[in-house]
C-alpha cells in the first residue's frame, strides 16, 4: 500500500457537507398527495368544503395569531396582492431596502407603483436615517423585506410610519419563526407575506401566503387572488366585505393548488422545530467565525429571536476586491462555497443589477456591504460536524489571505 493510500485509511477525507438540498417532505404528504392525485381533485374551489388549501389558510392563521390567511402563488403574488390591496394609486412611491432580492421591487413595478430604495448598513438593517427621510419624501406605503430573516428595528419603523400613516408591508419570505419583542415577524405591519419556495424555512417547490387582520384588506386580496364569481363564500368570515367588493376588483388568479398545501401542511408542525436547530446551527458557527478578526457576523437586535437557515458576515479588513475574491477562492478549495453579495456577477440581490428600474440611485452604504457580505445556506438539518467543517474551512481561509 502506498503511503498515499494509509494516511487516506487513518485520516479519512469528510466529505463537504451538501447545504444546498431543500429540507425533506415529510412522509406524512403522501397519502393526501396520492388522495388527490386519485380523486383530481387539484383545484382548490371545487370541494365545498375542507379543502386543502382551506385547511392550511387556518392552519396557518391559527399559528401565526391572525384572523386572515390567503394561500397564494407565490411570496411575489402576495407582495403585489398586499400593494393593490392597500389601493395604491398607480405611480406611488413604496419604500424598499435596497438589500433584497429582485422580486421584490419586480412585485412593487408589478402594481404599477414607484419603489424608492432605502440604504442598508453593514449590519444589514435598514438604514433609519434613510428611512426617515425617504418616508417624509412622499412615500405611500413601506415594504420591509426582511432579508435573509435580518429584522430591522420594527419600533422605530412602525412609529415613524403609524406617525404619518403610511400602511407597513412585511415581506417576511425569508422570516418565518422569527420573532421581535416577543411577536410574530409578519404580524407587525399591516399584512404579511411568506415564501414557501424550496430554499425557505417550509419547501412547497413554489407558494406563498397572505396574512392580515384588517377584514377589508383580507377581503380585497381573496377576490383579486382569484376567488371569482362566489368562490369567496368558501373564505370563512368576511361576507359582508366580499358583497361589498363582488365585480368591483380585477380577478389576477394567483391562486394556491391542492397538492402544494399537501405538501405544506405537514410541515407547518415542524416549524418550531427548524426554527430552533437553524437558530442554534446559526449561533454556533457565528461564535466561531467570532474567533477571527477577520469575520464579523452580525448580532440580533436586542428584540430580535432570529430563525436562520443562512448565515451572512462581513469581511473586515479585506481592502480590495481582490482579496475578497482570494478569500472565496481558498474557501471553494475547503469545499466551501461562499458568495459575497456583490462580487458575482448578475446576482438578484444587487440593487444595481435590477435596470429593469430605470435610473438606479448611488446607494454607497449598501453598495460597500454588498461588496463584502458573505453568504453561506446553513440548514437546519446540519450536525455539529458539518458545522464545524464549515468553520474550519473559513476561519482558515481568512487566515490564509490576510496572515499569509
Ligand atoms: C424568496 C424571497 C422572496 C420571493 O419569494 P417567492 O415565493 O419566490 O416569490 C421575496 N423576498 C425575500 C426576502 C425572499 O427571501
Amino acid at each position: 500500500m502506498s503511503t498515499d493510500a494509509v494516511a487516506k485509511r487513518i485520516q479519512p477525507v469528510r466529505p463537504a457537507p451538501n447545504v444546498y438540498d431543500a429540507e425533506p417532505i415529510p412522509e406524512a404528504a403522501r397519502a393526501e398527495i396520492d388522495r388527490l392525485l386519485a380523486s383530481g381533485d387539484l383545484f382548490r374551489y371545487t370541494a365545498p368544503e375542507g379543502a386543502p388549501v382551506a385547511r392550511l389558510e387556518a392552519e396557518f392563521a391559527e399559528y401565526m395569531g391572525v384572523r386572515y390567511a390567503l394561500a397564494v402563488s407565490s411570496c411575489s403574488a402576495a407582495l403585489f396582492l398586499a400593494l393593490r390591496a392597500l389601493d395604491l394609486q398607480p405611480g406611488a412611491k413604496v419604500l424598499v431596502p435596497a438589500f433584497t432580492f429582485a422580486a421584490v421591487p419586480s412585485a412593487v413595478v408589478h402594481a404599477n407603483c414607484v419603489p424608492v430604495l432605502v440604504e442598508v448598513g453593514e449590519d444589514l438593517r435598514i438604514d433609519m436615517a434613510d428611512f426617515r427621510a425617504k418616508l417624509a419624501d412622499g412615500a405611500q406605503a413601506a415594504l420591509i423585506s426582511h432579508m435573509r430573516g435580518h429584522t430591522s428595528d420594527m419600533d422605530a419603523i412602525m412609529a415613524a410610519c403609524d406617525a404619518l400613516g403610511v400602511p407597513v408591508i412585511e415581506d417576511a419570505a425569508h422570516s418565518l419563526g422569527t420573532r421581535w419583542d416577543g411577536r410574530k415577524i409578519g404580524t407587525i405591519g399591516k399584512i404579511g407575506c411568506f415564501s414557501f419556495q424550496s430554499y425557505k424555512l417550509v419547501n412547497a417547490g413554489e407558494g406563498g401566503m397572505f396574512i392580515t387582520d384588517d377584514p377589508e384588506i383580507a377581503a380585497r386580496a381573496v377576490i383579486m387572488s382569484g376567488a371569482y364569481e362566489h368562490n369567496w363564500k368558501k373564505h370563512p368570515g368576511l361576507q359582508n366585505s366580499f358583497h361589498l367588493w363582488q365585480n368591483k376588483l380585477p380577478l389576477y388568479n394567483m391562486r394556491m393548488q391542492n397538492l402544494s398545501a399537501a405538501v405544506i401542511r405537514p410541515q407547518i408542525p415542524l416549524i418550531e422545530d427548524r426554527v430552533a436547530s437553524g437558530r442554534a446551527n446559526h449561533d454556533y458557527v457565528a461564535a466561531r467565525l467570532g474567533a477571527s478578526p477577520w469575520m464579523a457576523v452580525p448580532p440580533a437586535l436586542a428584540k430580535e429571536e432570529r430563525a436562520p437557515d443562512s448565515l451572512q458576515f462581513l469581511l473586515r479588513g479585506f481592502d480590495s476586491d481582490e482579496e475578497a475574491r482570494a478569500f472565496q477562492a481558498a474557501a471553494d478549495r475547503r469545499g466551501v462555497s461562499v458568495q459575497v453579495f456583490g462580487l458575482s456577477r448578475d446576482n438578484a440581490r444587487a440593487f444595481w443589477n435590477w435596470q429593469f428600474l430605470g435610473d438606479l440611485p448611488e446607494l454607497p452604504k449598501t453598495r460597500a456591504m454588498l461588496m463584502r457580505a458573505g453568504d453561506l445556506r446553513l440548514p437546519a438539518r446540519l450536525k455539529r460536524g458539518d458545522l464545524d467543517f464549515i468553520a474550519d474551512a473559513l476561519l482558515a481561509a481568512a487566515a490564509e489571505v490576510k496572515d499569509g
